[in-house]
């Protein structure tokens, strides 16, 4: 533990997600799906998915998009929204796989929560303390993702917000930070730097599961495969993937997405 550290521990800042005697069960390691709900179709591609071997599936039905989407594509709009939710519904009915999607906003943990087994905390709302708060007094597990540009203590005490609400439930989603902008005029669609060093850094400080993201990290889909490697092999303790039937033809994030093939690769090979 290093003085910064444990300066902000003396005043009482962060002391359970700190806690190294503290144990922290996880069990959605293997986290796979579209990056949005598109359609009915989702149903056929949960089952595919779970047939690949992942234990959770994920897929947005709320999308927060970086510039506001103004007109709908057959109902999609940031989201199939309300639809979005109907849909995961049937997915978990028809297949039993756990769903991962997100919540935006505390006035809606009640509604995604009925179908959500796992809140999504997307990027944009890594500091939304009213969110995170709120989250902290229900007992879903919680995956919140870093921030674009959280620091290591500014990522602790997001978790610590939720801990202290009394929800243990929670894991750390690292998913690429802004910085590095060198590859940009050549592979075009890579927007943040992977994170893999604040893999080992967190596991230094705390117990607090960690999740890679090597689809947002890269933005691009020829990379997710080295990344995720390179995530495991510096200690994730899992992954979440965006994974399309027909990635290039994704409504939202299809330049980094996969098909099964490489799903399979990278979850069995
Ligand atoms: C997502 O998982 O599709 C997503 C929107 O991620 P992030 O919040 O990390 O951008
Ligand atoms: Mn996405």
């Amino acid at each position: 533990m290093n003085e910064y550290i444990d300066s902000l521990r003396s005043q009482g800042k962060l002391n359970i997600s700190i806690d190294k005697s503290k144990t922290f069960t996880w069990k959605y390691t293997k986290i796979a799906g579209p990056c949005s709900v598109e359609g009915p179709d989702i149903v056929d591609i949960a089952r595919r998915i779970k047939s690949i071997g992942a234990n959770a599936f994920r897929a947005g039905a709320y999308k927060p998009c970086t510039y506001p989407i103004l007109n709908e594509t057959n109902g999609w709009k940031e989201g199939l929204r309300q639809e979005g939710l109907d849909l995961l519904k049937i997915v978990k009915s028809e297949t039993d796989m756990p769903i991962v999607t997100e919540v935006m906003d505390a006035r809606m943990i009640d509604t995604v929560g009925e179908v959500a087994d796992v809140f999504q905390i997307g990027t944009r709302n890594f500091q939304n303390y009213t969110l995170l708060d709120e989250l902290g007094k229900t007992k879903k597990p919680v995956l919140l993702k870093r921030g674009t540009w959280g620091t290591i203590d500014e990522i602790l005490g997001a978790c610590e917000r939720i801990l202290v609400g009394g929800n243990e439930n929670i894991a750390i989603c690292l998913r690429g930070v802004v910085g590095m902008p060198s590859y940009r005029h050549v592979f075009s669609t890579i927007r943040w730097a992977p994170d893999i060093m604040m893999i080992p850094a967190l596991k230094e400080l705390t117990n607090i599961p960690v999740i890679y993201d090597p689809s947002h990290s890269t933005g691009y889909r020829n990379f997710v495969k080295p990344i995720s490697r390179a995530a495991i092999a510096a200690g994730a303790d899992g992954l979440i993937l965006e994974c399309h039937p027909n990635p290039s033809k994704s409504i939202s994030d299809a330049a980094q997405a996969i098909d099964y093939n490489t799903l399979e690769d990278i979850l069995n090979g």
